[in-house]
């Protein structure tokens, strides 16, 4: 599975705001991801991202 910073993450467990599609901000042994609905910043481990992924949503010219 390949993200990218930048890349919209639809997850399969929606943050307790109700949204659950994050942004990538950082790459790394943990993934640093922008909730798109309240803007919180949560840091996961990478393969507890991973797993967690529904959907990839790539954005264009970022
Ligand atoms: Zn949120």
């Amino acid at each position: 599975m390949e993200i990218n910073v930048n890349d919209r993450l639809v997850m399969k467990k929606s943050h307790p705001c109700g949204s659950n599609i994050f942004k990538v901000t950082r790459i790394g042994m943990d993934f640093k991801l922008v909730c798109e609905g309240c803007g919180h910043e949560i840091l996961i481990p990478r393969s507890k991202a991973e797993k967690n992924i529904k959907k990839i949503l790539e954005t264009d010219g970022e």
